[in-house]
């Protein structure tokens, strides 16, 4: 190869090894997680500063020097880049705090979006901090002093290729065995459904924040290695535009494959965008640079449209057969499909007192008390807008009250989050479907374990050796709950391709991998055809059978009453009749509530 060419080819492997770094990262926190990072290349531009500045040694600031910045210092390699990295991790922290542990999804993508504008204002006109808009210049190639190679030789270009080589490997490993493990599982799980996965004791902002922090890590390392590169590091290259270049590579790729990200880099940020500096430019040098942002936007779109899920889908995973033979199904109380309780059958295992909720004026609960007692199941029923589901969302915890308080075995828990109640084994249903979509039906099973291994940062990084032995053991109860729901057939696909009844089941084997103590169902039966809600009946009547405690929202009334021990019947925010059904049959207020509505 003449030198030129190994140049040219050189460089285009540091690119590449550079993109599929940011790559990865940003597949973790977007394709995986679910973060729509609207301000990613912000986390790089910090790592290739913070590089550069620790590489470069004591600011010289004008007129004696030619640039003035902050921290200089010359560090040894790799200590650079590990700063870099600590430096990403840190301010995707900060960032974190204050844009992703409130707000709505939507919401926090614009919130991404105006760090991303705010840092390029402050950037270019901060003079003191990052040289203005000159940015930095004369960085120092890493070890190319200690080799005693000129960093200007094709085997220093060769030697670089091996370090982006090296920490490119580095890179996968770590995104690997976060997204393979339990931790990645429940990455994706808050993904599909947020709210289902806080309602399995998830805590969805812990899991955002990580996958978010180890992203913005990895995309410091890639803008360090950037910078010791070009040597070079300018306020301008990194505008929203190169954040887009990656969303379309993850996008391209596959959102939530790895293998796609590596891909997705190796087709937009280096082979797209570099086809493009071939295109003739007429005369006017600006017009191909505008339009390829142009041409990556449509990039995006097209494959938005045509092929969502890109070129290399997100696999769907299959668990092995179980090691000791074919999953039986244990008889109750198993050692979690039903927590067991020290609470005596019809003690008060839950309370209600005086809840209210309001909505501005809309009074969606005025009062309601009541008992949940251990070891039955306890109807909640009303006509249309009484208030039920309110109630239940009180319960839970996803509903803030107005005013009251919910005792659960004994102890106040109004103002525990969602995934603390459920984490205590209270575990609640939705009333629309909320199967994790894009999980096989046995993985929406075992991601609802609770405290498994290698569902920390921790756990994960120590890989499949740490974690794989439990799972197995969840894989096993996972398959003995279908088998005894009938669902065995279904159990790789995808969870979001199941008809309406089978994702009710799936979601009721879901709360029960939990291992919940009181469920509570939101009409566990709605939109199911009348065979499945047969089966579904009967199945609860089994749950009760092994000693679970439910409270159930139901409007089928012959359901209610063949199934409830007891039922509170709600009215326009108000609890107006207590008791088993046929006493409640007579009720003349009951009677009237379903009359007028
Ligand atoms: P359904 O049987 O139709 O599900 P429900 O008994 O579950 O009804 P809720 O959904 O709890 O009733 O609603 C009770 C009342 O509170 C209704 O009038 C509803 O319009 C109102 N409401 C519920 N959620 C909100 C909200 N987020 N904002 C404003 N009003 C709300």
């Amino acid at each position: 190869m003449s030198s030129a060419v190994q140049l040219y080819v050189s460089t285009l492997l540091i690119y590449l090894g550079v993109d599929i770094i940011a790559a990865l990262a940003l597949n973790l926190q977007f394709g995986v997680a679910g973060i729509v990072n609207f301000s990613f290349i912000l986390f790089q531009a910090v790592g290739a500063y913070v590089a550069a500045v620790l590489t470069l040694g004591p600011s010289t600031p004008p007129p004696a020097g030619f640039q003035d910045y902050v921290l200089g210092a010359t560090l040894p390699y790799p200590l650079p880049l590990i700063a870099a990295a600590g430096a990403g991790g840190l301010l995707s922290l900060a960032i974190g705090v204050v844009g992703l542990r409130r707000l709505r999804t939507d919401y926090q993508a614009m919130v991404l979006l105006v760090f991303s504008l705010i840092a390029t204002i402050v950037v270019t006109n901060e003079t003191g901090l990052f040289n203005g808009s000159n940015g930095l210049s004369l960085v120092p190639k890493p070890l190319a002093d200690v080799l005693g190679l000129s960093p200007y030789d094709i085997g220093y270009q060769w030697f670089f290729v091996g370090i982006v080589a090296v920490v490119c490997v580095m890179a996968y490993g770590v995104v690997h065995a976060i997204t393979s493990s339990p931790l990645g599982r429940n990455l994706r799980a808050m993904r599909d459904n947020e709210h289902a996965a806080t309602a399995l004791g998830k805590d969805v902002t812990r899991l955002r924040m990580l996958a978010f922090v180890v992203g913005g890590a990895l995309a410091a390392v890639s803008g360090a290695l950037l910078v010791e590169f070009i040597s070079a590091w300018s306020p301008g290259s990194w505008f929203l535009p190169e954040t887009f270049s990656f969303f379309a590579a993850v996008i391209v790729g596959g959102a939530g494959n790895n293998f796609g990200a590596i891909v997705g880099a190796l087709l937009v940020p280096v082979a797209f965008l570099e086809a493009t500096s071939f295109i003739p430019t007429f005369g006017r040098a600006g017009l191909v640079e505008s339009l390829k942002w142009v041409a990556v936007g449509l990039l995006i779109m097209i494959f938005l449209a045509f092929w969502p899920r890109g070129i290399f889908p997100e696999r769907r995973r299959r668990f092995r057969a179980s090691r000791t033979g074919a999953a039986s199904y244990t008889p109750a109380p198993s050692p979690c499909f039903v927590r067991g309780t020290d609470q005596p059958v019809d003690s008060a295992l839950l309370e209600a007192r005086s809840l209210r909720r309001e909505y501005g004026g809309v009074h969606a609960v005025e009062e309601a008390s009541f008992t949940v007692p251990t070891g039955r199941i306890t109807g909640l029923i009303g006509p249309n807008g009484a208030g039920k589901t309110t109630v239940l969302g009180m319960l839970a915890g996803a509903v803030a009250v107005s005013a009251g308080d919910v005792l659960y075995q004994g102890a106040v828990i109004t103002r525990l989050a969602p995934h603390q109640r459920a984490q205590r084994g209270l575990i609640r249903t939705f009333q629309q479907s909320s199967e994790f979509t894009n999980l096989s039906v046995l993985e929406n099973l075992v991601v609802a374990v609770p405290r498994a291994r290698g569902d920390g940062l921790a756990g994960a990084l120590l890989t499949k050796r740490y974690w794989r032995g439990q799972q197995e053991a969840e894989v096993d109860r996972a398959r003995a709950l279908l088998e005894r729901f009938a669902m065995t057939p279904q159990q790789d696909e995808l969870a979001g391709s199941l008809s309406g009844g089978q994702r009710r089941l799936v979601e009721i084997m879901r709360a029960l991998m939990a291992c919940p103590q009181l469920l509570l169902l939101d009409e566990p039966m709605a939109g199911v055809n009348p065979t499945l809600a047969r089966r579904i009946e009967e199945h609860l009547a089994d749950l009760r059978a092994d000693g679970l405690t439910m409270l159930m929202v139901e409007h089928e009334l012959g359901v209610v009453d063949r199934l409830c021990d007891a039922v509170i019947v709600m009215a326009r925010g108000r609890v107006i009749a207590h008791g088993p059904m046929s006493t409640l049959r007579v009720n003349q207020d009951v009677l009237d509530a379903y009359l007028i509505g």
